[in-house]
Formats: C-alpha cells, sequence, structure tokens
C-alpha cells in the first residue's frame, strides 16, 4: 500500500517505494537522484549480474544515501518484494527477461528503454497486456510528448511541403536512429502517407515524394537533440527540442511512475495518457 510523506509546503504528498533497474547506469542514477529528491524510497536496484557494483549500496555507488544494496537481475523477485513500481531503463535483451518476470509478481512498470526487435517488443508487451498497469515511453520528457502532439496539427500542411527529422545524442548511446525520431517518424508517416524511410543520403540520391528523412549524430555527451523540418518551397518550419541533462527525462519517468501508483487497468499506457493529452480522444 502506498503511504504519504510531507513536504516542505506542508502538502501531502504520495511516497513511492521503488525498483529501479539499470541503476548504476546513466539514466538510473538520475532517475535514482530524481525520486529521492522527490522524497520516494529506492527499495530495490537491480545490475546486470556481472556489473561490478553488485553487492555495494547506493550510498557507497556515490548515488544517493540510502542503504539499499545493488543486487543482480538474477535476484529480481527480492528486489522487488517491497516496491509499488518497477523502473527500468536497461537494455532489450536484459527487458525481455526481466518484464516477464515483475509482470508474474504483478508490480507496475515504468519502461524507458529504447531499441527493441520487432520479436521482442512483442514478447513485452505481451508479458504486461492485461496482467499490470504499465508506461512505456521512448522519452519520458514533457518538451518531446508536447512535440508528438504539435506534430498531429501538421496535417493540413500542402502536400509538397516535406518532414526530416534529425537526432544527436552522446556517443555512448547504442541504438540509432533514437526511440524518439522513431516514434516522431511513425506520427509523420500516419499523417503524411509516407510509406519509406531514408536514414541519410550518399552519391546520387535524390528525395523521392514517399520518403520520410531520418538521421542520427553521435556527438560528445549530448544528452539528447531531436530536431524536425518541415520545408516547402520557400519557406521552413524548425521545432527543435533540446534536453538540457538527462534529469528532463528523469523527472518525467519519475512523475510517470507517480501516475501509474494510481492506475488499476492492467494495460500499456503511454507519457501521452500520463500528461493527459489523450483525454477525450477514443
Ligand atoms: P547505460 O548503458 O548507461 O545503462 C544501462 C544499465 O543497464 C547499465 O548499467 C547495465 O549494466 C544495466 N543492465 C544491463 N543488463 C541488465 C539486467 N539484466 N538487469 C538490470 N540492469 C541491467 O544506458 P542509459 O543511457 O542509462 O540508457 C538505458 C536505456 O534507456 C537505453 O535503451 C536508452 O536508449 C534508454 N533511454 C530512454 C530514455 C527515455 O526517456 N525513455 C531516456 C534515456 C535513455
Amino acid at each position: 500500500m502506498n503511504t504519504y510523506t510531507t513536504n516542505s509546503s506542508g502538502r501531502d504528498l504520495l511516497m513511492l517505494r521503488l525498483c529501479i533497474a539499470g541503476a548504476a547506469g546513466r539514466m538510473g542514477k538520475a532517475v535514482i537522484r530524481e525520486a529521492v529528491a522527490k522524497g520516494h524510497k529506492v527499495t530495490g536496484a537491480i545490475e546486470a549480474v556481472d556489473n561490478p557494483c553488485i553487492g555495494k549500496t547506493l550510498r557507497e555507488m556515490g548515488i544517493c544515501d540510502s542503504d539499499t544494496r545493488i543486487v543482480g537481475s538474477d535476484r529480481i523477485s527480492e528486489a522487488c518484494r517491497d516496491a509499488d513500481v518497477y523502473m527500468t531503463f536497461t537494455t532489450p535483451e536484459a527487458e525481455v527477461q526481466n518484464i516477464p518476470a515483475v509482470a508474474a509478481l504483478g508490480k507496475r512498470v515504468v519502461l524507458g528503454t529504447t531499441g527493441f526487435k520487432e520479436e521482442q517488443n512483442r514478447q513485452i508487451r505481451e508479458s504486461v497486456q492485461g496482467r499490470i498497469p504499465a508506461v512505456f515511453a521512448p522519452n519520458f520528457s514533457v518538451g518531446i510528448n508536447v512535440l508528438f502532439n504539435l506534430v498531429k496539427a501538421l496535417k493540413a500542411v500542402p502536400q509538397d511541403y516535406t518532414f526530416s527529422i534529425s537526432e544527436v545524442h552522446h556517443t555512448g548511446k547504442k541504438d540509432a536512429p533514437s526511440g524518439t525520431a522513431k516514434k516522431l517518424g511513425d506520427i509523420i508517416m500516419n499523417l503524411r502517407g509516407y510509406s519509406r524511410t531514408v536514414h541519410g543520403r550518399e552519391g546520387m540520391s535524390p528525395r523521392k515524394p514517399e520518403e520520410l528523412e531520418i538521421t542520427a549524430l553521435r556527438a560528445g555527451g549530448v544528452p539528447g537533440i531531436h530536431d524536425l523540418i518541415v520545408a516547402g518551397p520557400h519557406e521552413m518550419l524548425r521545432i527543435e527540442h533540446t534536453a538540457f541533462s538527462r534529469s528532463a527525462l528523469a523527472q518525467g519517468a519519475v512523475y510517470a511512475a507517480e501516475w501509474i501508483s494510481n492506475q488499476t487497468h492492467p494495460r500499456i499506457f503511454s507519457m501521452e495518457d500520463v500528461l493527459g493529452f489523450n483525454i477525450g480522444e477514443k
């Protein structure tokens, strides 16, 4: 059962108990810090079984002031035991193992991992759908989810205007293009009837009307930039989203955890559901 805490302004806040997977990774650490800053408690922390941080506490790892010990994913049931919500930023291969185990425990899930192959995606969705309330989102930032909705208003743009997406991320990012660029691409493909995606050009490669362009750059430590260019023969509209740090994503993920802790329908929700953009839609 959820408990409540009181913040400095005296308002009652929901205090969640969280289990974080990928706890020593870039996003895992950012999510733990954001959750703790909001008064939530990390009751479980999971990492890959061969990760050198296994057995260390979150305090020893310099992540936050907590005695919770990081355990291997082979001890997932134990790590999830006291948690209201399981939050995970790992790898597709890890999720295929971990998510069905968490769903079987009946724990709510917030999943941010990207880069799934079609079969992995199917397996994970099947293990969750109809069993537990979950939020799956390729990007938890509020700004990006506003962008997903803004784009729907571009349906009326003349047919000879082209749409192009580019994204820049840090050199540690494994999948390309980003899950966010893919989701933006899916929205635009449905809206504009594009049937092909082109990921860069070389040599003689003129653009064809059925093509959507999505390009990916990997540069230094960039947390994430997404750029949408809508161009006609005489003008161009450009919408850019820049995350200043991973906190933009971690903040949204914690918001999703707070929201899903109050949901009872065993289905997969999106960040648009969390932010209320889908209210009134069929
Ligand atoms: P990272 O490599 O820094 O961290 C991943 C962590 O997962 C590592 O510490 C790794 O040891 C751990 N891990 C591997 N196997 C595991 C297992 N079986 N159980 C538990 N932990 C395991 O990567 P990152 O930058 O933190 O990104 C992680 C994922 O989240 C990527 O897919 C990335 O694209 C995605 N991501 C999503 C969002 C979003 O808003 N949805 C934002 C940033 C990153």
